[in-house]
């Protein structure tokens, strides 16, 4: 999967924004020879409201697929900020998965660096994904 460098910055910067809460979002993009690009960026508003969870707000996710839908854009991975916690899937994460075909992106606050890793979940295992910043921008 290929992130631009100006789309992780703004989810850091949503994470930021959306302190004490967690923060979510969509990452859509296109898949080209088999490798995953994101283009575009769809913060979600976390209905939780909450520092230890997330739940996406089902107005703010059709609007983000409508989008897509019309963009010709699918789903890439989904996101969402650990505050406190390192970038590492939790309970609810593995119970509320959205699907084991997108990369789940955990930000990671805790330390005054913040981390992202990216992860495959699926029957309450997870694995790291791979996944690459790159400069250009679409
Ligand atoms: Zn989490």
């Amino acid at each position: 999967l290929q992130i631009p460098r100006r789309i992780v910055q703004e989810m850091l910067a949503q994470a930021v924004a959306e302190l004490p809460n967690e923060c979510c979002g969509l990452l859509a993009g296109c898949v080209a020879d088999g490798l995953g690009r994101v283009v575009q960026r769809y913060p979600l508003v976390n209905a939780a409201a909450s520092p230890k969870e997330y739940l996406s707000q089902p107005e703010s996710m059709f609007a983000a697929h409508r989008d897509m839908l019309g963009r010709g854009l699918d789903i890439m991975a989904i996101y969402h900020s650990h505050p406190t916690s390192d970038p590492i899937p939790s309970r609810s994460d593995h119970e509320r998965n959205y699907s084991p075909n997108v990369v789940n992106i955990i930000i990671s606050l805790k330390a005054s660096e913040p981390s992202l890793r990216g992860w495959w979940l699926a029957d309450g295992k997870h694995q790291e994904a791979e996944w690459d910043v790159i400069e250009e921008d679409l």
